[in-house]
């Protein structure tokens, strides 16, 4: 049987991770049915305990989310309306059980292609800071994600902290998932949309797309498109080709890629308008 940790502070955690191969575990809601055992098999360490992780700080350069913030700290958070996609998000994670316990950062690290705080975050132009007992480093997000369930974790790495950089709390932002049904539902599409409206036209725009390709996507023509034109054409201004510039989607056993393009157009023009509607 192996080894259970739960220490008190990172510089523990990060000697345990030093000196043996171990799950990390925060919240546990993706490790869990991942397992499909009693427990989690092999050595633990669980970074529940360590305080300096947990919860959001605002600093001269931005947010700090710490790695073992959940969801609800997440929601009970005040933040700027930059963030509101990711609360968005943050409501519809599970339940409010599993919004208790999950932590955001799991859901980065578990790397699902369906992980709803992938694409809020992308649009935040989050980046990922990563520790050793040899140090830290940080990335980009969209270099952070490598595949389905594939991160650049190292075995002996753990993920401390996202940082979201102080601009990306400007503008307005909005979430929208579809699945097949309202609640406690794996996505079938995600769409973050980040805009800075001035006098009712696109300053910047940061869009990203989930649960259409093995990692969600920032949709980088499509933010082209849309800089310079007023809000409330933006929505019309759209179409299928805009989206599959920036990724082709997938079919699979929830939706085909044509279902998927079609509900990805739609949700980007609902959310633009309902931008619109919040800028007015
Ligand atoms: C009933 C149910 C409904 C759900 N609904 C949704 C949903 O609607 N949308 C959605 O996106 N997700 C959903 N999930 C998945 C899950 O709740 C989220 O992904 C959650 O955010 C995971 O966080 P956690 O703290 O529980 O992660 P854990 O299960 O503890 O860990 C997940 C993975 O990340 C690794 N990990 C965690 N923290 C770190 C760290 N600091 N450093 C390195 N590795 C780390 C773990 O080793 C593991 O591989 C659901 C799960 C359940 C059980």
């Amino acid at each position: 049987m192996g080894k259970y940790h739960r220490p008190c502070s990172l510089k523990e955690a990060l000697d345990v991770l030093a000196t043996l191969h171990v799950t990390v575990a925060a919240g546990c809601t993706d490790l869990f049915p991942a397992t499909e055992k009693q427990r989690v098999q092999g050595n633990v360490l669980d970074i529940t305990a360590i305080e300096e992780l947990r919860g959001i700080v605002e600093t001269e350069v931005g947010w700090r989310i710490g790695a073992s913030t959940t969801w609800t700290d997440l929601l009970e958070t005040n933040l700027p309306c930059g963030f509101n996609m990711l609360k968005e998000a943050a409501r519809e994670v599970g339940s409010i059980q599993i919004q208790n316990v999950g932590t955001v950062v799991g859901n980065l690290c578990n790397a699902s292609p369906a992980a709803d705080g992938i694409p809020p975050l992308l649009a935040l132009n989050a980046e990922i800071e990563l520790a050793s007992s040899g140090g830290n480093r940080s990335l980009p997000l969209a270099e952070f994600l490598k595949g389905v369930r594939e991160t650049d974790l190292s075995h002996d790495e753990m993920v401390i902290a996202i940082h979201v950089p102080k601009k990306s709390g400007d503008g307005v932002s909005s979430f929208l998932k579809l699945g097949a049904r309202k609640h406690l539902v794996i996505s079938i599409v995600m769409t973050a949309v980040r805009v800075v409206v001035r006098e009712g036209i696109i300053r910047e725009a940061a869009i990203a797309i989930g649960s259409c390709s093995p990692v969600a996507q920032r949709l980088t023509a499509v933010e082209t498109k849309i800089l310079g034109i007023p809000i409330d054409e933006a929505p019309n201004t759209l179409n299928s080709d805009d989206i599959l510039v920036s990724i082709s989607p997938i079919s699979d056993i929830r939706g085909s890629a044509d279902y998927r393009l079609n509900a990805a157009l739609e949700l980007l023009r609902r959310a633009l308008r309902d931008i619109a509607e919040n800028v007015r």
